[in-house]
């Protein structure tokens, strides 16, 4: 089993699609593409003013005292006027807005090399050097940094140059900081250990493993201070500090109109709106290169999931249906799931995670769900209550219907969510893998099991902590009156999977749903949870929904099981007679995959393969790849589920030769 699941290592992207997707990505942003676009044109401009003078425009320092202050579009031999001295605004505009984009770009490179030395130089060395360095960074950041660039110019002596000087001094921190922390979290990583023991240099370490690594973080902070330096300038100008006349850069323009802001308010204007218009689209396209840099905007963990797994209208999800089969139906279930689609759209691909999956649970009854990672247990498990999160997740067919809580079915799929969240954590509880990132660290652990119950029930804080008290002593936490008070971290792995067991049970669930509940835990704990979790739901008269990749575990807690493979159910029936004849051939090679205690001569065989990428599934049977009885016809059309014995189901067309050699 472990092998098996070892086989599955994530395929490397194609490294051109990365690059398409790219900028499909950004093409999405609409805001980051008119970014570009404005600055694009704006750039093109700047670019082009020195092959001006063979267009029809004006010398920009050329003075013409007889035209002064004309106002935009009144002469055409000056399209946007002229200012005090005559000179025409449109050719200053554009030079300009070179000047400042030279300066701004030159003092946002410069600050970034040196900041980004510093950074690395600082984590990588640590101790002396980082505190030396860091202290110096600390200096710099502890005065208001535009009043530190008045004095850096104050000294230098005004001019564009001492301006740019100063603006990249003051930044420096900014790329120092942000490079330093992200090189410290890279340090601590096996492959810059590696490259350490093997002898590298310093610099190569540095400069070949730890520099590309940063280059995002660099890259983000370069495209986010740009605006900021280009301002700067403009504001050290303004003041007098940066371009001398008749120099014109878009600073120094606002300077000069600003004594003629009521009798020819454009000479100000005009540069004041080129400053926005530039500084706007420079931060719009910084804001979409952080979104495709950022690794976790890219896979969308910071991006905040709706409340409730978005679904197709019923009708659609209705003619989404396929085969109508159901794995253990019973005649009065609790929990009816019918053709169950959970799909996730990536991009251009779609992620059939879930496809066609049809299950009953019998109140009371204990069904369990086994396969290899990625086969689509838990996305099963979370659409039941909503959880699966969108995006880029979505229910794109079937129903979940629910009757329990007396009050007749209701389709969990697309049901409003407040009614969905009266049943979560109240009818339907989930007990998730790792308690750890379950339970609240800053909580004591007797408030949270309080705030379960206090939620559901509406009773008294006082009553919900009594029932607390209970529910701790009921799964065997040791001194619980006590323990009521510890802190998450204050418990055992062990321990705080049973304050969640108690959070679950908290409010009489007709359904406990668990996803791989002990992994994180050690064998012998394993065990003892395990016991607990059976006997307890047993007590309390709760149905089971167990998902594991351990089949021994699922043999001892479960009535029923059902096989899955890459996001369809291929195999299902009663436990014991599942694991005694194995019929799909994936059941089989799994059974193989376990060690037996007594049996040290057995020889356990990995499924050769690994299992399909579930946004190209092949057209036949997605296992028949790595299957040992694939004929042509398995590979060609789809294999339906077939009842082969009472409560039998299989998807396997060859299942009568399994088992037999
Ligand atoms: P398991 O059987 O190990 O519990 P899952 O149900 O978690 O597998 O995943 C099934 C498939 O769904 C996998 O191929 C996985 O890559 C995909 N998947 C799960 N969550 C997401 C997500 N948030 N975004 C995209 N794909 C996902
Ligand atoms: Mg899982």
């Amino acid at each position: 089993m472990k092998a098996a699941s070892e086989a599955l290592v994530p395929r490397a992207p194609a490294s051109h699609t990365g690059l398409r997707e790219g900028w499909q990505r950004l093409a999405r942003n609409r805001l980051a593409v008119v970014g570009l676009v404005v600055l694009a044109l704006l750039g093109g401009l700047a670019l082009l003013a020195p092959l001006l003078p063979l267009l029809p425009l004006a010398d920009p320092n050329a003075t013409d005292p007889s035209n002064r202050l004309l106002r935009p579009f009144a002469d055409s031999a000056h399209l946007l006027g002229t200012d005090a001295l005559g000179r025409d605004l449109l050719s200053r505009l554009i030079w300009g807005l070179r000047v400042s984009l030279a300066v701004g770009i030159a003092a946002t490179l410069v600050a970034a090399v040196i900041g980004s030395l510093i950074g690395l130089l600082a984590a990588w060395f640590g101790r002396w050097t980082d505190m030396a360095l860091m202290r110096g960074i600390d200096v710099v950041m502890a005065f208001p940094y535009l009043l530190l660039a008045l004095a850096i110019v104050a000294v230098l002596g005004p001019g564009l140059l001492n301006a740019l000087f100063a603006i990249a001094i003051v930044n420096i921190p900014f790329f120092a900081r942000a490079v330093r922390g992200s090189t410290l979290s890279l340090i601590e990583r096996d492959f810059i250990e590696a490259a350490r023991k093997s002898g590298y240099s310093h610099a190569r370490i540095l400069f070949s493993e730890l520099l590309p690594n940063v280059l995002p973080v660099i890259i983000i902070t370069m495209s986010t201070t740009l605006g900021w330096m280009i301002l700067e300038t403009a504001g050290l100008s303004f003041l007098g500090l940066g371009a001398q006349p008749p120099q014109a850069d878009l600073g120094s323009m606002l300077g000069e109109g600003r004594r003629l802001l009521m009798n020819a308010p454009h000479v100000a204007a005009l540069p004041g709106l080129a400053i926005l218009v530039l500084v706007v689209a420079i931060n719009l396209v910084g804001d979409g290169l952080r979104d495709l840099l950022d690794p976790r905007l890219r896979s969308g963990a910071l991006s905040r999931p709706l409340a409730a797994t978005a679904s197709d209208a019923p009708a659609e999800r209705a003619a989404a249906g396929g085969e109508a089969l159901v794995a253990h139906a019973c005649q009065q279930p609790l929990l009816g799931v019918r053709q169950l689609r959970t799909h996730f759209l990536a991009g251009q691909r779609t992620l059939r995670a879930v496809d066609d999956v049809s299950f009953d649970i019998a109140p009371g009854a204990a069904l369990g769900i086994v396969g290899e990672s990625g086969s689509g247990k838990s996305v099963t498990a979370l659409s039941m209550l909503g959880l699966v999160a969108t995006p880029p997740g979505r229910i794109v067919g079937g129903r979940i219907d629910y009757h329990g809580g007396g009050q007749g079915a209701v389709d969990l799929v697309g049901t409003p969510l407040a009614r969905l969240q009266a049943i979560r954590g109240n009818r339907i509880a989930y007990i998730f893998q790792d308690p750890q990132t379950t339970l609240n660290p800053l909580m004591r652990i007797g408030d949270q099991v309080a705030e379960t119950v206090w939620q559901h029930r509406g009773c008294s804080w006082q009553q919900a902590r009594a029932r607390a008290l209970e529910l701790l002593e009921e799964v065997r936490i040791p001194d619980a009156a006590h323990r009521m008070r510890a802190w998450p971290h204050e418990l055992s792995g062990g321990q705080r999977q049973r304050v969640v067991i108690a959070m679950a049970l908290a409010n009489e669930p007709d359904l406990l749903i668990a996803d791989e509940p002990t992994t994180a835990l050690d064998v012998t704990t394993q065990a003892q949870v395990l016991d607990l979790l059976d006997a307890l739901r047993r007590r309390h008269n709760a149905a089971l929904l167990f998902i594991s990749h351990d089949f021994a575990v699922v043999a001892q807690l479960c009535d029923q099981v059902q096989v899955m493979y890459a996001g369809r159910i291929v195999e299902a029936g009663p436990a014991a007679e599942l694991f005694a004849t194995p019929r799909h051939p994936y059941t089989e090679r799994l059974l193989a995959c376990v060690p037996e205690l007594g049996q040290p001569e057995r020889v356990m065989e990995a499924i050769p393969g690994l299992p399909p990428a579930v946004d190209d599934l092949p057209p036949g049977c997605a296992f028949a790849p790595r299957c040992h009885l694939a004929t042509e016809a398995c590979q060609s059309a789809p294999i339906a589920l077939q009842a082969i014995a009472p409560g039998r189901l299989v998807r396997c067309i060859r299942h009568a030769e399994v088992g037999r050699g």
